[in-house]
């Protein structure tokens, strides 16, 4: 069986960590023909637009696609071509696991959170506008019942399938009142069918300060767009950082799959980031495409290689000037020679 998927190298540290991934996957023997796409800065001279719909068909016709991270401009420029391709295939359910792995220097052991984040709409709809330029400008936050319903269905469905005991809706309804009031109410509705699996809330100020201080009392947590962009990040810190951490976005019968952390543009081509979120959100698209034997086998590898602390990068070290700590893809060779 051989499976054809799009993938897109992105930038900045992009190309380096989806090398690794991809020689990581080659090496558990599952066969994947890989449609090279380019997207993001580099590409507007050449099509007018950060996104050719090349790409996105590539994506649509694979049904499957990786990305390395893309970076979008600050305060001005294009609009971002990570939400661009979410929106597009409407990929609605932004999947982060977060996991503790022994030998990752971080504050908890054991933890294990799963945040689904809304990934169509909230303050990520994009409308904005200047009311007096230069003097006041306005977004608009769009939450519908429909997404909303959608999400927590992923939520308690991702709850059910993976023997998870408690959903938390997290949201900020008692100052959003319209919008968050109908995210928490449509949460609240699609609970009541998943009578097995536990639920509450948590206002998004309380539920940070909560997750620094016992991570531990969380299992699934479901959020609007924008919190759960904020929130996923926090996980990330609480399990050792971005280098670490994968993610999936997911619609109905297409996946993207892609790390948490950005482009890093100051290590671009250095060898020196972390591979490990990039491998570990591969290992998630083999389970997405029916290879849980070979995913297990790269989260083993992985988890061991991490154990070790010797062929690991600067990150993973117990000091970030560690002279021992290799590079991008030497981390990838210990893994591979791990599986
Ligand atoms: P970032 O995640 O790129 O980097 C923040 C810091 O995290 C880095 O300086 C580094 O210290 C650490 N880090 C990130 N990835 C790492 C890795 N693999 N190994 C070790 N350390 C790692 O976040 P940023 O600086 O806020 O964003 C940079 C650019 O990336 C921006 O243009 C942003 O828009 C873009 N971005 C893209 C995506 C995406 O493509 N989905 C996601 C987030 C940010």
């Amino acid at each position: 069986m051989s499976y054809t998927v799009t993938l897109i190298p992105g930038d900045g540290i992009g190309p380096e960590v989806t090398a690794a991934m991809r020689r990581v996957i080659e090496a558990t023997g599952v066969v994947v023909e890989w449609e090279v796409q380019e997207a993001g800065a580099a590409v507007i001279a050449r099509y007018g637009t950060p996104l050719p719909e090349h790409v996105l068909e590539s994506i649509r016709r694979n049904k499957v696609g990786i990305k390395g991270p893309i970076t979008t401009p600050v305060g001005g420029g294009f609009r971002s071509v990570n939400v661009a391709i979410r929106k597009a295939l409407d990929l609605y359910a932004n999947l982060r696991p977060t996991q503790s792995i022994p030998g990752v220097p971080s504050r908890y052991e054991g933890v294990d959170l799963v945040v689904v984040r809304e990934n169509t709409e909230c303050l990520y709809a994009g409308i904005e506008h200047d009311v007096i330029p230069g003097e006041a400008s306005e977004a608009i936050r769009i939450i519908t019942r429909r997404a909303s319903e959608r999400i927590a269905r992923f939520a308690f469905e991702y709850a059910r399938a993976n023997g998870r005991s408690l959903v938390t809706a997290v949201h900020k309804g008692n100052i959003l009142k319209l919008t968050d009031g109908l995210f928490l109410r449509s949460v609240q509705k699609v609970a009541a069918e998943y009578p097995e699996i536990a639920f509450n809330d948590r206002l998004v100020d309380n539920l940070c300060m909560q997750l620094v201080q016992r991570p531990h009392e969380y299992d699934v947590l479901v959020l609007p767009n924008l919190f759960g962009d904020i929130v996923s990040d926090l996980c990330s810190g609480l399990v050792g950082g971005l280098g670490v951490t994968p993610g999936a976005n997911i619609g109905d019968g297409i996946a993207v799959f892609e790390p948490v952390h950005g482009s890093a543009p100051k290590y671009t081509g250095q060898n020196k980031v972390n591979p490990t979120a990039a491998i570990r959100s591969g290992a998630l698209m083999l389970r997405f495409l029916g290879e849980g034997q070979a995913a297990e086998r790269i989260e083993n590898a992985v988890t061991h290689v991490i154990a070790e602390g010797v062929r690991v990068t600067y990150d993973l070290k117990a000091t970030r000037d560690d002279p021992s700590a290799v590079g991008t893809q030497e981390m990838a060779e210990a893994i591979i020679a791990a599986l």
